[in-house]
């Protein structure tokens, strides 16, 4: 599974990287990137969470 991060839909609210810190984090123009590859099987039960709760529905997992 891989996550993917919309940076035209992203509003920079911090959630995603605050529930799934090891996926998701904001770089220095305060948009969330994804900063792993395919995920490990750990990461994906947060990561399903992040893209759940993301306000602006911005994340995608393929
Ligand atoms: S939860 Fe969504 S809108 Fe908020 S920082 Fe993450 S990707 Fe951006």
């Amino acid at each position: 599974m891989i996550a993917i991060v919309d940076r035209g839909e992203c509003i920079g609210c911090r959630l995603c990287e605050e529930i799934c810190p090891d996926v998701f984090v904001l770089d220095s123009e305060g948009i969330s990137t994804v900063i792993v590859d395919e995920l490990p099987f750990e990461f994906e039960e947060c990561a399903h969470e992040a893209e759940e709760r993301c306000p602006s529905s911005a994340i995608t997992l393929e």
